[in-house]
């Protein structure tokens, strides 16, 4: 993979899981990174970290503002933050619907908006999308969450088609089961945590969850101009869960 030499990247919920992985990962390939996310209190040098919750307007045009400027410009956006919600349609209301609904999919738009102006200035620009198998596979007990990352989806091909004329490119990544600490936080409310992962890993075809860094790779794939003639697509990434 080409390194992220002089390229100017933010990560939304880059203080945890995902990414986490990714931030470090362009990093250490060159890139200068900010981290955008509701507690960057655990970010550390050389990432930068910009507290601010992408439900807010306000809070997002003022991070975005001032990592850009602290960066020099952008070049690289990946919108990946984002809530799990569990349930049926019987099971969450109109106000949870709009809670899940604002972070996953609003959000990104807020974010985007306000990159967009320092993006459409780079030579290399590129949004990366953090949808996931859910968008395109039905998961049972995540009607929400699925409607929520499939609308990632769509987005994804949207954006790509508005703004390739401006010279920004627009992918998606899939992830399937990740081994991230919101994985881990939904174990902990399983009565037995560890029966629980050995069954989450047994459904898995590679017998394992995907890692972090696994998925921060094919971000930073999509995010470097190695991949400079894609735009419009989705990556899974996801242990062959949907191909196999
Ligand atoms: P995580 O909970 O470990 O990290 C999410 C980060 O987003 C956190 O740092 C959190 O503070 C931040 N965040 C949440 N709401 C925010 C808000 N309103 N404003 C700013 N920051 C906010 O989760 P993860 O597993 O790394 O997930 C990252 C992305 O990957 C999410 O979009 C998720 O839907 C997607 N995904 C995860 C999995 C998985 O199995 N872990 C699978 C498919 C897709």
């Amino acid at each position: 993979m080409s390194d992220f030499e002089g390229l100017r990247a933010l990560v939304t919920g880059g203080a945890s899981g995902i990414g986490r992985a990714t931030a470090e990962l362009l990093a250490a390939r060159g890139a200068r990174v900010a981290v955008l996310d509701l507690d960057p209190s655990s970010v550390d040098k050389p990432l930068l970290a910009y507290r601010a919750d992408i439900r807010d307007d306000a809070s997002v045009r003022a991070a975005v503002a001032a990592a850009a400027a602290d960066l020099g410009g952008l070049d690289v956006l990946v919108n990946n933050a984002g809530i799990g919600a569990q349930g049926t349609v019987a099971d969450n209301d109109d106000e949870e619907w709009h809670r899940v609904l604002d972070v996953n999919v609003v959000g990104m738009v807020r974010v985007t908006r306000a990159a967009l102006p320092h993006l459409r200035a780079s030579a290399h620009a590129a949004i990366v999308n953090t949808s996931s198998i859910g968008a395109t596979a039905g998961l049972p007990q995540r009607a929400l969450y699925c409607a929520s990352k499939g609308a990632v989806y769509s987005l994804t091909l949207a954006m790509a088609a508005d703004h390739v004329r401006e010279g920004i490119r627009v992918n998606c990544v899939n992830p399937g089961t990740a081994d991230t600490p919101w994985i881990g936080r939904l174990l902990e409310k399983a009565p037995d945590p560890a029966a629980e992962r050995a069954a989450l890993e047994a459904r898995q075809p590679t017998g394992r969850l995907v890692s972090a860094d696994e998925v921060a790779g094919a971000i930073a794939y999509l995010a470097s101009p190695l991949s400079g003639a894609t735009t419009g697509t989705s990556l899974a990434v996801d242990g062959g869960m949907q191909g196999l």
